[in-house]
């Protein structure tokens, strides 16, 4: 077996050491998702990768968790569809009154 010919100081351990701090990992959100990634890596949770799948994710889980997921999913989905149809209702509800807004302001402009 090797063996170090002369003792370390205290000091020179310690100094040597002083570089073994691990560093704080780097993390992205991921366009999908929105869950934290590492750069120019495949996200783990939905298996995609600037806007590729490049991992089914869904095929290494049993069925049991696969369906969990899909349930997950649809719901999500149907959120984002609910809120898009808010969205539609108010803008049109904006369009629709501004235009009567406008009238009547000009109306009362004209009285007065
Ligand atoms: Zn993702």
């Amino acid at each position: 077996m090797p063996h170090p010919k002369k003792r370390k100081t205290k000091a020179g351990r310690n100094q040597r050491r002083s570089h073994h701090a691990l560093e704080k990992a780097v993390l992205t959100k991921c366009e999908k998702c929105q869950k934290p990634v590492r750069p120019h890596y495949a996200c783990s949770s939905c298996g995609y990768y600037k806007k590729n799948k490049v991992i089914d994710v869904l095929k290494k889980l049993s069925k049991k968790d696969r369906k969990k997921v899909e349930k997950v999913n649809k719901k999500e989905e149907t959120k984002k569809t609910k809120q898009e149809e808010k969205k539609i209702k108010e803008e049109t509800k904006k369009t629709t009154e501004k235009p009567e807004n406008n009238i009547e302001k000009q109306f009362n402009n004209t009285t007065i």
